[in-house]
């Protein structure tokens, strides 16, 4: 049923809340219209802003980070965005980063941040199975950009019980 984009962004920084601290991060919420409701499984949205918005912190473990979410309804499409203005992606690994189990190379090879590289290529496909995109630009160390983009009527589709892909909980 419908919800609160503002109260779906809050239960993620809750869940992040920790790393937030640790790193000293900033986080800016764009929302035009506080107010703004999303159609669809509230649950459903969670996993897929989790998803993002610990990329950000993870891949970015210095102290001081911007990370931006945005959300804003415009001519029947629903367009959320995750910005950070950390370590970034390198053009040539940008095509590549929704694949399963790519991770950016030069980001691991140190590696102590820890993951399966799985988290956006199952967000990807549970949002385009649902009739959305999601898109990546990078200038590293400025802005790195996840947008997702969800007409109004596929919105109201992203149920659980018809969403092939579980997303996972971290
Ligand atoms: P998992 O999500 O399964 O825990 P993961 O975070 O490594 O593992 P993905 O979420 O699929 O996997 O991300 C793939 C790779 O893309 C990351 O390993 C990282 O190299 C790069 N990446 C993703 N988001 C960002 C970001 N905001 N800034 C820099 N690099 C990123
Ligand atoms: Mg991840």
């Amino acid at each position: 049923k419908p919800f609160k984009v503002r109260s779906c962004i809050q239960d993620v920084l809750e869940r992040l809340e920790l790393v937030i601290q640790n790193q000293q991060a900033h986080i800016v919420i764009e929302m035009p219209d506080e107010k703004l409701i999303l159609q669809g499984d509230r649950f459903y949205w969670t996993q897929v802003l989790f998803n993002l918005v610990e990329n950000a912190l993870k891949q970015n473990p210095r102290k001081g980070l911007t990370v931006t979410i945005g959300c804003v309804r415009e001519n029947g499409v629903t367009r959320i965005w995750i910005a950070d203005n950390g370590i970034g992606i390198p053009s040539a690994d940008l095509a590549h980063i929704f694949r399963r189990f790519y991770r950016v190379e030069k980001h691991h090879s140190q590696d102590d941040i820890k993951g399966t590289g799985l988290g956006l290529s199952i967000v990807k496909r549970a949002i385009e199975a649902h009739g959305g995109t999601i898109s990546v630009t990078s200038t590293p160390g400025d802005d790195t950009r996840f947008t997702i983009e969800i007409p109004l009527d596929a919105e109201a589709r992203l149920t659980d019980t018809d969403s092939e892909e579980s997303l996972p909980a971290s």
